[in-house]
């Protein structure tokens, strides 16, 4: 082929990315581009944070681009329309892009392939955000999985793809015209507190710093809610700044030469790259998992909690210290510590009694890493509605939770000022009541112990309303 497109989405690099690596061995010229979201379509769903990181993430892209014979075209508005447009411009014969499984690509890629076949081009699409994707992980009679354990077992026995080679020169033409890089103004907003380096060569810091100070003790220590032991790769996964399959081979090597307990903690850590496949195959098969609640007993639960309480959830003013740290870390970061984020999710539904639908939109405007696959299936699983959830009666404490997972409580510390002075035991057990933590620092919003019977019987009423549907449905 002469020329075609190559259409960036979530795959923001140019080392072992699929489509790109095609297009460039099949054209003899590619034309780099990515569309920016008009900010109406978003709906709420992204926010300042997530957008900076992506602004970084594009000029650095740009950069690399221009290091292969390349450079970044940067439209706006709808992707097809702006990709026709591209077509009709430029003379191209194909599209060449990685393929997104969220049910918002894929509509995307529905429209495109018709605008193709009404045109007259090709459309190349590869799979690269996962390693499995789409139906390519199935139980022994061919249907999805719903449960973790057999899940991974059946994904591990599959081969990986080969990492794809890195274009060399692209043979960009000068002369198409581009809008400039975006900023936040682009889409009018202002800047947040916190800057994360974007692009691949941060990522690949990210990765490497990883592995040499945290990938051997990863298992005993991500749990602990201070101290920087996770990898921190999750944003970078979510922009494709680096590759799922790079991670994975880059993992393996590195822990083969660790003592047995070191591999180990390897594992856990693939592990939990799984999780993401999972979650990302779950929302494949079962989109509605984004309206409703996956597991069907408890479809339609209502959270008769007060939504007054949502904003002092939002704003981390809750009296619950290790709540409040974790709310504050995201308004501070845009990143939250994953057991922060199960205490965080848990007291919103099981403590406040609010719709978890209303912690998922706001973990999505605030998070820099907001994957919707992975912020659905976390939250369907603190609400205990989801695939493989926390059961709807494990309900955390969050005194007990700060005990295990704060012990000196030095997260607590690092997110509320208000606590700096005061002794750690006094975060493991509510105050005595009329008295406070301490002076400036609000009292709990609520009494643990009796949001959870709340709960238990929320839920218990729910299932015993079902079941009476049934059996008056199963009599008639
Ligand atoms: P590490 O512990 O180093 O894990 C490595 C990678 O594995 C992560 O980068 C991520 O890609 C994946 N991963 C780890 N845990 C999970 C998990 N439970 N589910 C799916 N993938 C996982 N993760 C997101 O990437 N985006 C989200 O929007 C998101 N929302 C969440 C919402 C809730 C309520 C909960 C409980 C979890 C959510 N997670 C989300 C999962 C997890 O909290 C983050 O992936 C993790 O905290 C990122 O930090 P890390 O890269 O240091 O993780």
């Amino acid at each position: 082929m002469k020329v075609v497109l190559h259409w960036f989405r979530r795959d923001l690099r140019i080392t072992d990315n699929t489509a790109l690596s095609a297009a460039s061995q099949q054209a003899r010229s590619v034309i780099p581009v990515y569309v920016l979201s008009d900010w109406k379509r978003s709906h709420g769903w992204t926010g300042a944070n997530r957008q900076q990181f992506l602004c970084g993430c594009l000029a650095s892209l740009d950069q690399n681009l221009r290091t292969i014979g390349g450079r970044l075209v940067i439209r706006q508005g709808d992707p097809v329309a702006g990709l026709e447009k591209l077509v009709l411009e430029t003379g191209a014969e194909a599209i060449f892009f990685n393929r997104d499984p969220d049910p918002h690509g894929r509509e995307v890629e529905r429209r495109l392939a018709a605008m193709a076949a009404r045109r007259g081009i090709q459309l190349l699409d590869f799979k690269d955000v996962c390693v499995h994707e789409r139906d390519e992980v199935l139980t022994a009679t061919g249907g999805p999985f719903r449960v973790f354990t057999p899940y991974s077992k059946a994904w591990r026995k599959l081969s990986r793809p080969a990492l794809s080679s890195r274009p060399t020169n692209l043979g960009t033409p000068p002369e198409i015209v581009s809008l400039p890089l975006p900023t936040l103004e682009t889409w009018g907003l202002s800047k947040p507190a916190y800057a994360l380096e974007a692009g691949e060569k941060a990522a690949r810091l990210r990765l490497s710093r990883f592995l040499t100070d945290s990938l051997a003790s990863y298992s005993a220590r991500r749990d602990l809610l201070s101290g920087n032991s996770t990898s921190r790769l999750s944003q970078d996964l979510r922009f494709g700044l680096v590759s799922i399959r790079e991670v994975f081979d880059v993992v393996e090597k590195h822990a083969a030469d660790f003592p047995a307990a070191g591999r180990q903690s390897a594992e856990k850590y693939l592990s939990e790259l799984i999780w993401r496949a999972f979650y990302m195959q779950l929302l494949w098969h079962f989109p509605e998992v984004l309206e409703r609640e996956f597991n069907p007993n408890f479809q339609g639960l209502v959270w008769p909690g007060d939504p007054k309480n949502f904003a002092r959830w939002a704003e981390g003013t809750t009296g619950f210290p290790i709540v409040d740290a974790g709310m504050r870390e995201l308004e501070q970061t845009g990143f939250m510590h994953n057991r922060a984020r199960m205490i965080t999710a848990m007291f919103l539904v099981k403590d406040l009694h609010l719709d978890w639908r209303l912690g998922e939109k706001f973990f999505m405007q605030k998070l820099t890493d907001g994957e919707i696959a992975s912020n659905n299936g976390g939250w369907q699983w603190s609400a205990g509605t989801g695939a493989d959830a926390a059961p709807y009666f494990r309900i955390q404490n969050p005194w007990t939770q700060t005990r295990r997972h704060d012990t000196d409580g030095a997260y607590i510390k690092t997110w509320i000022p208000e606590l700096r002075d005061v002794p750690s035991e006094k975060f493991f057990d509510p105050p005595l009541p009329g008295e406070t933590i301490a002076s400036g620092y609000p009292a709990p919003i609520v009494e643990h112990s009796i949001a959870r019977d709340v709960t238990l019987d929320l839920f218990a009423r729910h299932r015993a309303q079902q079941e009476g549907q049934t059996t008056g449905r199963v009599r008639g």
